[in-house]
């Protein structure tokens, strides 16, 4: 029986060719810190990923401040341009309704520990921001407001968000964009998007596990998290992890990602799920979408026996939403889009990368009335 990886949102095979370039970094010796020839070719070595990866996504080199992960870059922005705001006396931190954990979870810890007041920007049925709601609050509250935070595509839908409007807005306000799931699926310039800071991780695109990247513009300071050698602009002290860096930019040159034929899959999929199974819903269907991401509520099902039906048939998805204590939460995403918690907790997410295929999608499809039956009896015993 085949084994069918349908999470790529969740992460990524990676790049052969970053795979290589990783790991024949990790044999090189040299701090790029270090003033000796060792370290200075090792620097040489980054400086050239921090370029690759500069141009890749329309900014300046030293506009890129490498991290451990798309978390770690979140906290960074959102912590650091609120603490900014602060000291020029703006306490309000403005975030989506849908942001992804590693924003929602800082906004709270802003707002419980460091006297931030937190706005969320409802989103409509299918998932985009409301922006009336965005522009009345800058109209009202602007000069209390110290960022705003909105993801560039959501991780559980895919709904693409109008950050371009949103910078328009914000006018002077900073604005952050995670762009952790759109990077390399959908064209992307930081310089363009106008955004003050914008959030990358390597392992959605085929690169390692450990590495992203904070993309803030070069004329803005803010207070760093981690103090010690002074790397990276002073905001991200840590020797930089070298391998990983090369890996990240390796993938960023040669993933091999078609988002042409990645939604053709997609849509090849929903046709499908639609004609099976009438009654379920596409979230988000009616908006503009990463080529990838398909999220589907099965009314009368739940999310964690659905996904063990597909795990018995060796594919892997995901229910999109938390897990607290090993207990599923309703997705808040989905709760935001308008779903009870009922239907919200009826919902799996099938997510498509570079390596799908259509046999992939057809093995699914076929699997899928049986599980969905399956997935209803065992929901009214
Ligand atoms: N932001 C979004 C939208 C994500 O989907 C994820 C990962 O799922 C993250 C941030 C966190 O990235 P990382 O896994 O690199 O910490």
């Amino acid at each position: 029986m085949p084994s069918l990886y349908l999470d790529h949102a969740a992460t990524t095979p990676m790049v052969e060719s970053a795979l290589i370039a990783m790991t024949n970094q990790l044999a090189v010796l040299g701090n790029p810190s270090s003033l000796h020839t060792h370290g200075r070719a090792t620097r040489k070595t980054l400086e050239d990923s921090r370029e690759v990866l500069a141009k890749e996504v329309g900014c300046l080199p030293s506009e890129v401040i490498f991290t451990a992960s798309g978390t770690e870059a979140n906290n960074i922005a959102l912590k650091g341009l609120y603490w900014a705001g602060r000291d020029n006396g703006k306490n309000i931190v403005v975030i989506s309704s849908i942001e992804h954990h590693a924003i929602l979870d800082p906004a709270h810890w802003l707002a419980t520990h460091e006297g931030a007041e937190v706005l969320q920007i409802p989103v409509s049925d299918d998932g985009v921001i409301d922006l009336v709601f965005l522009k009345n609050l800058v109209a009202k509250r602007g000069n209390e407001i110290a960022v705003i935070s909105v993801m560039h595509a959501n991780n559980e839908t895919g709904v693409i968000q109008p950050i371009t409007e949103v910078v328009q807005i914000a006018g002077q306000i900073p604005v952050h964009t995670d762009a952790v799931q759109s990077f390399k699926k959908l064209p992307l310039s930081f310089s363009r998007l106008g955004v003050t800071a914008m959030s990358l991780s390597a392992h959605k695109i085929g690169g390692p596990l450990g590495i992203g990247a904070l993309i803030l513009k070069r004329t803005v300071e803010i207070p760093s998290l981690l103090h010690g050698g002074g790397q990276e602009r002073e905001i991200r002290s840590g020797t930089l992890n070298a391998p990983g860096i090369v890996g990240f930019a390796t993938a960023v040159t040669s993933s091999d990602y078609n988002a042409g034929a990645v939604t053709d899959l997609r849509d090849r999929f929903i046709s499908s799920v639609q004609a099976l199974i009438p009654d379920a819903v596409i979230n988000g269907l009616a908006s503009e979408r990463l080529p990838g991401i398909v999220n589907v509520t099965f009314p009368g099902t739940q999310s964690d026996t659905l996904l063990l039906l597909m795990d018995a048939q060796h594919i892997s998805c995901s229910t999109g939403s938390a897990c607290s204590a090993g207990v599923h939460e309703a997705s808040h995403v989905l709760l935001a889009m308008g779903h009870s918690e009922i239907t919200a907790q009826s919902s799996l997410r099938f997510s498509f990368g570079a390596t799908s295929t259509a046999s992939d999608c057809d093995f699914v499809v076929s699997v899928l009335p049986d599980v969905i039956a399956r997935g209803r009896a065992a929901n009214l015993t």
